[in-house]
């Protein structure tokens, strides 16, 4: 039975390329196309947006986005066995989907997409967390895309959007919050999966921001910050020792400059507070 976009129903998809789901490849695909559309219309207006989309496998979130109107899509997908599926969709939208058979870890698509440029993906998780980082930490900013659409698993996606005083809150909230609007858009049970995963999913939706929340040096910043979670459960002044030695006065006189008190700890200061302290420490940093 064909289905709303006239191709045939994933698991038919499935069965036809032959491809059974590769743990080494992290593979848990996603066969509900009602599911998929829903993914695709939390990237938001895809209309005159070029997609990145990363690893799609049978195709199922890639029909997504292009029945939701993405101008066009790139995707990259390291398993070559997907080609022919991919191959159908791009034949039913002429001219709309690229696919590069490519390690994304290992490509630069720029020169590929057009802006406007949205990235979506259902990643294997540690693909993907490498990926958000690099994605979040550009050379400059605003960066390449305009928003990113990721699934993760559960605990990750709470991390990224996590906020001061929750036990989830550490450096991915501060990296991911910092220069985007960060949220959590839709969760998703094992089930929906096949193979089911052990664990709850989620989808992460991080709008960059034009320019960041609060100044700081991008290095001086993840050292204040790592510096802080590395112990997150001692207070600022002794987690902070190691990156203080060469201030007169110490931690203490660094966290007075950056206006914090020397008995917080990590978990409760907010993006301003690591700005402030990013931007103090720098300045102990900085040639006379
Ligand atoms: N997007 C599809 C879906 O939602 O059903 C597939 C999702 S599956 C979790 C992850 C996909 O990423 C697989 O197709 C896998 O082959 C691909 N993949 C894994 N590592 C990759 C990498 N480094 N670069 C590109 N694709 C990768």
């Amino acid at each position: 039975m064909a289905t709303i976009d006239g191709l045939p129903p994933l698991r038919e998809v499935i069965a036809t390329h032959d491809l059974r789901a590769r743990k080494a490849l992290g593979q848990n695909f996603l066969l509900d196309l009602n599911l998929t559309a829903r993914i695709a219309r939390a990237a938001g207006d895809l209309g005159g947006a070029d997609v990145l989309e990363v690893g799609p496998g049978p195709g199922g979130l890639t029909r997504g986005l292009l029945a939701e109107g993405a101008r066009r899509v790139l995707a990259i997908e390291k398993d070559a066995r997907c080609l022919p599926a991919l191959a159908e969709i791009a034949a039913r939208y002429p001219g709309r989907l690229e696919v590069l058979n490519a390690d994304a870890l290992e490509i630069d698509p720029r020169a590929h997409l057009d802006a406007p440029i949205r990235v979506v993906a259902n990643l294997p998780y540690n693909v993907g967390t490498e990926l958000l980082i690099r994605w979040l930490t550009p050379p400059d900013w605003p960066p390449f895309w305009d928003s990113l659409t990721l699934m993760f698993q559960k605990e990750v996606a709470q991390r990224i959007t996590a906020r001061p005083g929750s036990g989830a809150y550490g450096r991915l909230a501060i990296l991911s919050q910092w220069r985007t609007e960060a949220r959590m858009v839709m969760t998703l049970p094992p089930e929906a999966f096949v193979p089911a995963p052990k664990v709850h999913s989620a989808v992460v939706h991080l709008k960059a921001l034009p320019a960041p929340r609060f100044p700081a040096d991008p290095r001086a910043l993840e050292t204040v910050v790592a510096a802080g979670f590395n112990q997150r459960r001692k207070m600022l002044r002794a987690a902070l020792k190691g990156i203080s030695q060469h201030i007169p006065g110490g931690a203490e006189a660094l966290l007075d400059s950056a206006g914090l008190a020397p008995t917080a700890r990590a978990e409760e200061i907010d993006l301003e507070g690591f700005c402030a302290l990013a931007r103090a420490w720098a300045a102990t940093r900085s040639p006379c």
